[in-house]
């Protein structure tokens, strides 16, 4: 037995499933996840003293690589003056100051500590502003677990959600309504349906939670025109694209302007952190100026505050790191598809900048729908046999990976003979 496997033996008789977040579970694959240790670059080593080269890192966050030097130095710094003091702190004020003036559609900007938490904010914000109701998400795209978000996702449009989680009422999620990836009629046809009540549309610029599932030319415009139709706004899920498509996320890569954006763990730089911010009249209204309540107790955290300025401050001032980035995901996913059209399998694969998937299926994915269409059996086929190989992937179908700039020419060639080796054995 490995250590992982031990340890996972132990942990499923404490922690649910064994794990503390269920993307990190192997139950698609049916082993025990593994057990990471420490991490270094674009490595992990788990705790049998295996490296793998990572192209999970920690989802995101580790744009850099891992244990950035500047990034970890930061942090013992700020660790030395204490941990949390629950008070202001000027390196709040820094970093608000520092994404206000850099980013053009965020005017003022409040820090959380999670991903789910932005969003849940944004939208109360976002029906606060408005006094409207219901919020259009689209089928696919995963915005947290907060309650009115957890909505089962059918094969077209849906008026009013039914909830995708057990201990959901009924009543949290009849406001949400989905639309179709892709597919801006959809969203119309529901924004007239709801007659003026709809508050905002959420949408993930990229789409990385059903794999990767890039806008279609035009469906972020549309959007943004369907929303001024409609006088209704705009949030652009920017948790996976924020500060990695470009410094200005998804909404600068694409050329749109959202009315609010929503960041996660990029922003902490692997620190717990979330933020949301945008338009000042709207954000003006949360608490403790405005009648939008909203709290946290170590939301803006001086060590994940440390932590995330370091990482900003870095990829403003290095911003040759998002070409940097497109040419390695050229280099790798534009690399992947040419193995894939060699081989003459029906694959597909998808990839915007340094976020990319491969489905197991014959049919252009473009929205969850299709997405679903792909092999599961196939995908966990291939996971295993990248894993054999050295390559640590996301162990779902529905995920992405994830290039940082650590990850050198090198390390592609050698991610792109495993890519080969394991589409060979399927
Ligand atoms: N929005 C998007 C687009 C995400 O990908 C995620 C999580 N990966 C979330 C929100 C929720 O973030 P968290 O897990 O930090 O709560």
């Amino acid at each position: 037995m490995t250590r992982s496997e031990q340890l996972f033996e132990r942990a499923v008789k404490r922690i649910p499933g064994g794990v503390n977040s269920p993307v990190r579970s192997y139950g698609a694959i049916g082993e025990a996840p593994r057990f990471i240790e420490k991490a270094d670059k674009c490595y992990v080593y788990d705790v049998d003293g295996n490296r793998y080269v990572d192209y999970i890192d920690s989802w995101g966050p580790m744009i850099l690589g891992h244990n950035f030097p500047a990034i970890r130095e930061s942090v013992i710094k700020a660790c030395e003056n204490g941990l949390s003091f629950g008070c202001a702190t000027e390196i709040e004020v820094e970093i608000a100051e520092y994404i206000c003036e850099r980013i053009p559609h965020v005017d003022m900007i409040r820090m959380v500590n999670s991903g789910t938490e932005a969003v849940m904010s944004a939208i109360r914000a976002a029906r606060g502003f408005t006094g409207k109701d219901k919020i259009i998400k689209f089928a696919g795209c995963y915005h947290g677990h907060s309650d009115c978000l957890l909505v089962s996702a059918g094969s077209g449009v849906m008026a009013s959600g039914v909830p995708d989680s057990a201990g959901v009422p009924k009543g949290c999620t009849q406001d949400t309504m989905t639309a179709v990836y892709n597919d801006a009629d959809s969203v119309e046809a529901l924004l007239k349906e709801a007659e003026g009540n709809v508050a905002a549309v959420i949408v993930e610029a990229v789409g990385a939670n059903m794999g990767v599932v890039p806008p279609k030319p035009g469906f972020l415009k549309r959007l943004r025109e369907l929303c001024d139709e409609h006088n209704c706004l705009l949030i652009f899920d920017e948790v996976i694209t924020g500060f990695r498509l470009a410094f200005g996320g998804a909404a600068e890569y694409f050329g749109i302007r959202p009315d609010l954006v929503t960041y996660g763990k990029i922003i902490g730089a692997g620190m717990p952190v979330g933020a949301y911010g945008g338009r000042k009249e709207i954000m003006d209204l949360i608490s403790p100026c405005g009648p939008v309540y909203q709290a946290g107790t170590l939301s803006g955290n001086p060590v994940a505050m440390a932590a995330g300025f370091t990482q900003l401050k870095y990829l403003y001032e290095h911003q040759e790191i998002y070409k940097e980035l497109e040419a390695k995901g050229e280099k790798l996913y534009g690399g992947l598809k040419k193995i894939v059209e060699e081989k003459g399998l029906p694959y597909q694969v998808n990839y915007n900048s340094s976020l990319a998937s491969i489905f197991f299926t014959d049919q252009e994915v473009k929205d969850y729908v299709s997405a679903k269409t792909s092999n599961l059996d196939l995908f966990a086929k291939y996971f295993k046999g990248m894993l054999k190989r050295g390559i640590h992937l996301a162990p779902s179908q529905f995920e992405a990976m994830f290039l940082s700039t650590a990850h050198t020419d090198e390390v592609i060639d050698q991610t792109l003979e495993a890519m080969r080796g394991a589409l060979g054995d399927l």
